[in-house]
């Protein structure tokens, strides 16, 4: 079949197309949690002692001994076995964004021959997968390649079921032979123990007595596109590149905003709901599901908990949304700007930080007392913002969210942090030094009496901030949507605990000569004095704002992720990873590395598509198309028709500009000897990423041109409405 066969096939075959016959789906009660192997299932399979000790680490992470998790490894075997599971497989998450598995089955063979299933404690703990050929930014020579997987028991075991059989999944951490880290949970479980550290530091000068852990919680939100697998069968660049590489703007576009949380196509809907199914199954509380701002497009929110374990039923999340989209005859897409001009896809990442005793610190809070200590923790925020703002920037830089950020429908590549109204003020009273105690040390004035009735929802919700206070949590919303939340998570729980450490230094200092809320609003006073500049309300997609950001504040607009990930190398950002124990200096140099040469390997692959296209699909069209109109001009002028040649010689204009622009593409994709990893990212940025948005320029204006039956993609307008 060529190429245009193939999309007038399937605009046939989706039209109408009924949506997939799935089984009633059974009552909530009944499936919660049916395939996770959590503290309920473990109380009813293990002896009273044995799982007084499982909770003790699942709750604080204190490590297994031997003699449980030979018994827990017991038990979790014969439940999985009693659920059909063979096979048992190590999750891990390494510092790529993907979810990796290493499968293993149960049996051995015993001296008779017969098969008997093992598993002990030492298999559940330590898992031995060859990593070779994982991403290590040379942590690992390859000769001596052995990763070591281990289960992070705060994370519970799942059953992975599949049309034929089910796999034991064992949430886990994946380091080297030496101990460093290689993937994304050791960092984020790292962090959150950093942050608890500073956190307890502040609480207690604060006179808090009773602290229990401090953690943080994480509460992602899904966007994504769904399109119909013929269409996405007839576009390599979507199904290799995850983005369409061309496609003019369809007439109706998202212009009428009509899209937006209206009806909820049947097809789709009767996805969504065996999806969340499956999440449930899974122990995933999946919360609000919804239409997006784009045709085509969706959004799913679990329900919030803690970071570590929200983390890993994201990744979940996402291997489960497209491996359902598959069986409802759907391509999934997870990336950032799958089409230009449409609305993109993020991920907001709602991130707060509390414990069982003083509860979520990030809420305002109904005391006075309560609400310093909000103060403090919304101020180490801001100075976190302030601080760490191209950290920031550099852990949601990828190839993909490059399209995203910055563009009038995103959050801007700068860093900066939206407090609403009412919290602005208070912050600015504080700078201003307005906001003061009345001499008697007692009773707060006016300034603070305000924050007691801080509205918790403020509705006055800016979306043009990549980071903004929601009520009671950040939202990181410059997050993109294919991207693991780990990295985003490692770096606000870290700036928090440099921020912490920061405010216990000065809060102590202070208190020796001031009493509590004076040496708090000290204290305000000086860290807005020095990160106040990351404080911003306005229209963060103005062009004023742009100029203001980086003339009069000095914060930097990180544009690019060659511009961005080099920060990560930053004195500074150094420091802040040694200081808190989170990443050592070799640790954060692998992944820099790691994430440069990702950058630079989506941007090669989706130049040779580029090229690709254009010269096997393209081309050969408006051939065709121009062979046919040069034709008929000739046979139909006897007729007296006077047929426009204009537009022959456009065509035949636009394809030469289209060859001559991949001939230069071509030239730059051949091999270059590059000095260092950041000369590459800036030859990618610069070079390639320009080419190939010049190849695409003529093509999207021949296929504006070229008969539309000969045209060989599917259009904007076909794969984003029709359903
Ligand atoms: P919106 O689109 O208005 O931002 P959603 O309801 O779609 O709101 O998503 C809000 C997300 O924030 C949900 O995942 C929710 O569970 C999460 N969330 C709510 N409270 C917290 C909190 N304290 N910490 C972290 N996440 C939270
Ligand atoms: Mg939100």
């Amino acid at each position: 079949m060529s190429g245009n066969q193939v999309r007038l096939q399937a605009i046939e075959q989706i039209t109408n197309r009924a949506p997939k016959k799935v089984a009633q789906t059974e009552p909530l009660k009944q499936i919660w949690a049916q395939d996770v192997f959590n503290l309920q299932r473990m109380s009813e399979a293990l002896s009273k002692n044995a799982f007084k000790a499982i909770k003790q680490t699942v709750q604080s992470g204190a490590v297994l001994d031997k003699a449980t998790a030979d018994i827990v490894a017991s038990a979790m075997k014969d439940w999985a076995i009693s659920k059909g599971a063979k096979f048992f497989s190590h999750v891990f998450y390494p510092m790529t964004n993907i979810t990796a598995e290493k499968h293993d089955a149960f049996i051995i063979t015993n001296s008779e021959g017969n098969a008997i299933n093992e598993f002990t404690g030492s298999l559940l703990i330590k898992g031995e997968p060859d990593g070779s050929s994982f991403p290590n930014g040379s942590l690992r020579m390859t000769n001596a390649a052995r990763g070591y997987t281990a289960w992070d028991p705060t994370s519970p075991a799942y059953i992975q079921q599949t049309a034929n059989g089910a796999t034991l999944m064992i949430p886990s951490v994946f380091m080297s032979w030496t101990g460093e880290a290689l993937d994304k949970k050791i960092p984020l479980l790292r962090s959150n123990a950093a942050m608890n550290k500073a956190a307890q530091k502040v609480l207690s000068l604060m006179g808090e007595t009773d602290i229990a852990d401090v953690g943080s919680s994480c509460g992602p939100e899904q966007e994504y596109f769904l399109i119909d697998e013929n269409f996405a069968n007839a576009r390599p660049d979507l199904l290799l590149t995850g983005r369409t590489l061309f496609g003019a703007a369809p007439a109706k576009g998202q212009q009428f905003d009509d899209h937006y949380f209206g009806a909820i196509p049947a097809r789709v809907q009767v996805f969504m709901q065996d999806f969340e199914d499956k999440l449930y199954k899974l122990g995933i509380p999946a919360k609000t599901h919804h239409n997006e701002v784009a045709p085509g497009q969706f959004e799913i929110a679990p329900y919030y908990g803690a970071a570590n374990i929200g983390a890993d039923q994201q990744q979940l999340l996402m291997t489960t949304m497209k491996q359902t989209a598959k069986e409802h005859g759907f391509l999934c897409l997870l990336h950032e700007k799958p089409f230009a001009g449409v609305n993109g896809s993020g991920k907001h990442v709602n991130w707060s930080v509390g414990n069982s005793t003083q509860g979520n610190l990030l809420d305002p809070g109904k005391t006075p007392h309560s609400n310093l200590e909000f103060l403090l923790f919304c101020g180490a925020v801001i100075r976190g913002v302030h601080k760490y703002g191209p950290l920031l920037r550099a852990v949601i830089a990828t190839a993909s969210n490059d399209h995203r950020l910055g563009a009038n429908e995103a959050p801007p590549a700068i860093m900066s942090v939206y407090l609403g109204d009412q919290l602005e003020k208070v912050f600015e009273d504080i700078k201003a030094g307005k906001l003061t105690t009345s001499t008697d040390g007692g009773a707060m004035d006016l300034g603070l009496s305000q924050i007691l009735h801080f509205d918790r929802d403020p509705g006055d919700r800016n979306r043009t901030s990549p980071f903004a206070f929601t009520g009671n949590r950040f939202e990181f919303r410059a997050v993109g949507s294919s991207q693991s939340v780990s990295g985003p998570l490692v770096a606000m729980n870290t700036m928090l605990a440099d921020s912490l450490n920061w405010i216990a230094e000065k809060l102590e200092a202070a208190l020796e000569t001031q009493d509590q809320t004076a040496a708090v609003i000290t204290v305000l006073k000086e860290l807005m004095e020095l990160h106040g500049n990351a404080v911003f309300g306005g229209d963060g997609y103005s062009s004023e704002w742009h100029k203001a950001a980086v003339e009069e504040r000095g914060l930097l607009n990180l544009p690019t992720t060659a511009d961005a990930l080099p920060h990560l190398l930053s004195d500074d950002v150094v420091a802040l990873f040694k200081n808190t124990g989170v990443l050592s200096p070799v640790e954060l140099e692998s992944r820099y590395e790691v994430y440069a040469e990702q950058y630079n390997l989506a941007i090669e692959v989706e130049a040779k598509l580029v090229s690709d296209i254009a010269k096997t699909k393209i081309y050969p069209a408006v051939i065709t198309y121009l062979s046919e109109l040069t034709h008929a001009t000739a046979s139909v002028a006897d007729l007296g028709i006077d047929l426009d040649s204009s537009i022959a010689k456009q065509v035949a204009g636009l394809a030469n500009s289209l060859m001559a622009s991949v001939a230069k593409l071509d030239a730059e994709i051949v091999k270059h000897d590059f000095a260092n990893t950041e000369a590459h990212m800036r030859f990618s940025a610069d070079v390639i990423c320009p080419l190939m948005a010049e190849v695409r320029e003529s093509a999207d204006q021949l296929e504006l041109l070229v008969a539309d039956e000969l045209w060989p993609l599917p259009k904007y307008s076909e794969m984003l409405f029709i359903k």
